[in-house]
Formats: structure tokens, C-alpha cells, sequence
């Protein structure tokens, strides 16, 4: 991405124009309703004909979420986006409109759990194998690829271990051997990564989490080409329709309008955090794509133009010293999910994610609490460890 494109998205998100057509309303109504209606029966077929692109019912077109749409389709870069329920409905349309019963996917080992489990579980029943793979060597993304591999699924960076992979190459590779590729960037947002420019096909997203931004909202885009969006939107779209609603689409917007802001502070606090805890003597390692130590540091700075602020690092202590650790916390609270305002933390047995291995795996979110506060918060409840043992 470059500066003038960064600066579009701040323009994208903050700039409407003056909208006449609602009295100059500064924001986006809220159209609440199911259906539209029309004048002329000649005018009801042409829409019926073009549902996907006139208001006739809101399961096709909603105007409050087509405003939605056509912010996050500019500044991730793509020519169209459609808005889901939720995140998983946003991935499994997208999944759904790439494959085909007998199809093989290859998809990276550390992807979203349930979008795992759709690929590796459900999608089982359809006759569709997934092999997943490490993503950070495409030697072995080269090797799972079989003759009716239709689909490579990757998350780069990665919500547990933070791994990265090389999007440009593995875009280029899937392309070369006709190759359908999606991928999820939840944790970059657009504003720091557009995968699209490195020739991915789909772009995922689950706005639940930095897009929301306040925790209150759940939702999901799919974003790509018209040409890709086009089958996405009649089929997956309208006959699954797992749709956003005109009220949450409204939330979202707002989420938006300061998505640049809260990136910007939280890079920067999330990296001071992760430094802080990288230099603590209990703390055996930390992931987070933004510091040197990350064995792919470089690549991943070289594909994204900043950090989110959700990483973990790994300690020797027992997963029930880390647990009451987490208890002492004030201000990360317990919890999943990430992206709003508040701090979370989860503690996890460190083997669901590197199999072996006995220790424990703290992921952290860093939310817009004063990052000073946050490091003396940890530290407070790393000193009572020490003075307990
Ligand atoms: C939360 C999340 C999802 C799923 O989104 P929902 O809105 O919860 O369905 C997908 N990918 C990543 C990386 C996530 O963090």
C-alpha cells in the first residue's frame, strides 16, 4: 500500500458527500425495511431482473448496507464486497462459491478454527478433502497441491502463533496452476494489508472484530472482483442468505469511520506491549509479526504497512499458574473474540498449537486503554507469580 493510498482510506472513511436526497442527513439512514415498492409494474420487472444491484428486497439489496459494501470494496481494493451476518457466514459463502463436490483444498495449518472446521470437517460430506499445510514454507503449499486442488485457503498473519505467509508468491503459484485463493485478513484490516494487489481472488473478513471496533456488533465481508463476486452474490449470497441486517450495517459504518485512527494507536501499543513482555524474564517468547525476533519479520513488513494488536507469547509456567495469572489481570479481561476498545486475554495449553510442546500459550488483545497502564497491570500480576512460588 502505498502513503496515497492510506490516505484515501482516511478520506474514504471520514468524506460523504452532501446527500440531497435525505436532507443533507450527515450519515447514512438506516433503511429498516424488508422490502421496496414501485410505481409502474415495468419498472418492478426491471428490478426483479437486476436484484442484485436495484433495491427490490433486502435479503438482494439494501441501500444502508450496499453504502457499507461500497467503502470496504474502495479501500480494500477490490471492485465489489458483499456483507454476511456474521464472519463464518462470510467465509463459508466464499468457500462454497469456489468449490465443488470431489474438489481438494489446501489450506494453512493455523487457519480460523471453525473456518478449519468447515474445510477439514463439514466440507467432508460434499466429498471435498482439505490438506493443511505450514504455511510459512511454500514448498509444502507446492506439495499438498494435487490435480483437483480448486482452492488455496490462507490467514497470514495467523490468530494464535502469528505465523505469516508469503502472499505474492503463494498468489502467483495458485495462479499459475488455475487455483481458486482466499484469504482472511481480519487481523491486518484493510488498512494495513490488501491481498487483492498481491492477486488473491477473495479477500475475507470478519468485521466483528477491528471494524466493529466496539464490541457490539457481529458481521463478515467477502470482497473481489466482479467478475468472482458475481456467482458469489446469486447463489451463496441470496440462497443462503446469511445477510447483514440495514441496522448492524449502520454500526459497522461507524466502526469504519475511525478504523484508521484506532489502527495507528494500536499498532503502536500493541508493539510497546509485546516489547515489554519480549524483555520479562518469565516470558520464554512472543509472536507478534512487528518485532525483529519474529522469524518473518521482514516478509511480513514487506506485505503489510502495519500491525493489529492481537499476539501472544509463550511461557514456561503451567497453564494453571498462567490461569491465575489471568485472574489477577485488571484491565485484560477474560474472553474471546478481539478488536473492540477493551483488553482481553486468553491462556491456552501451548500443544493445541504446537504439538509437543508442554508449555503455556497467552494470546493477548490490546485494546485503547493507556498502554502504561496495561504493562504495570501485567506486571503486577507477573510479581505475585513470583512471590507466590
Ligand atoms: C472472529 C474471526 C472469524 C470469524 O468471525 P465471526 O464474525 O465470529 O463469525 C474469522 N477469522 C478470524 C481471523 C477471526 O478472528
Amino acid at each position: 500500500m502505498t502513503d496515497d493510498q492510506w490516505l484515501d482510506v482516511q478520506t474514504a472513511v471520514a468524506h460523504d458527500p452532501h446527500d440531497e436526497r435525505h436532507e443533507g442527513a450527515v450519515t447514512k439512514p438506516i433503511y429498516q425495511n424488508s422490502l421496496f415498492t414501485f410505481r409502474s409494474y415495468d419498472d418492478f420487472l426491471s428490478a426483479m431482473q437486476n436484484e442484485t444491484d436495484r433495491s427490490v428486497y433486502s435479503r438482494g439489496t439494501n441501500p444502508t448496507v450496499r453504502e457499507l459494501e461500497r467503502r470496504l470494496a474502495r479501500i480494500e481494493r477490490g471492485e465489489e464486497a458483499r456483507c454476511f451476518a456474521s464472519g463464518m457466514a462470510a467465509i463459508s459463502s466464499a468457500i462454497l462459491s469456489v468449490v465443488r463436490s470431489g474438489d481438494h483444498i489446501v489450506c494453512v495449518n493455523e487457519a480460523y478454527g471453525p473456518a478449519k472446521e468447515f474445510m477439514g470437517s463439514y466440507l467432508k460430506k460434499y466429498r471435498i478433502d482439505t490438506t493443511f499445510v505450514e504455511g510459512s514454507s511454500l514448498e509444502q503449499i507446492e506439495s499438498a497441491i494435487r490435480d483437483n486442488t480448486t482452492l488455496l485457503y490462507l490467514e497470514s498473519p495467523t490468530s494464535m502463533l502469528f505465523q505469516v505467509q508469503d502472499l505474492r508468491a503463494a498468489a502467483q503459484l495458485a495462479r499459475s496452476k488455475g487455483i481458486a485463493t482466499i484469504i482472511d485478513n481480519t487481523w491486518a484490516t484493510p488498512c494495513y494489508q490488501n491481498p487483492l494487489e498481491f492477486g488473491f481472488d477473495l479477500v475475507v473478513h470478519s468485521l466483528t472484530k477491528y471494524v466493529s471496533g466496539h464490541s457490539d456488533a457481529l458481521g463478515g465481508a467477502v470482497i473481489g472482483s466482479r467478475e468472482r463476486m458475481k456467482a458469489l452474490v446469486k447463489n451463496e449470497y441470496m440462497l443462503l442468505g446469511g445477510i447483514m441486517t440495514p441496522a448492524t450495517a449502520s454500526l459497522m459504518m461507524r466502526g469504519l469511520r475511525t478504523l484508521p485512527l484506532r489502527m495507528e494507536k494500536l499498532h503502536g501499543q500493541g508493539l510497546e506491549v509485546a516489547r515489554w513482555l519480549e524483555a520479562h524474564a518469565l516470558v520464554s517468547r512472543v509472536n507478534h509479526p512487528g518485532l525483529p525476533s519474529h522469524p518473518q519479520h521482514e516478509l511480513a513488513m514487506r506485505q503489510m504497512k502495519g500491525c493489529g494488536s492481537l499476539f501472544s507469547f509463550e511461557t514456561e509456567l503451567p497453564l494453571d499458574v498462567m490461569r491465575r495469572w489471568a485472574e489477577r489481570l485488571k484491565y485484560f479481561r477474560i474472553g474471546v473474540s478481539w478488536g473492540g476498545y477493551e483488553s482481553l486475554v486468553t491462556v491456552n495449553p501451548k500443544s493445541s498449537y504446537r504439538p509437543g510442546a508442554q508449555e503455556t500459550l497467552v494470546r493477548l488483545y490490546v485494546g485503547l486503554e493507556n498502554h502504561g497502564e496495561l504493562i504495570a497491570d501485567l506486571e503486577q500480576a507477573f510479581d505475585r507469580i513470583a512471590f507466590s512460588t
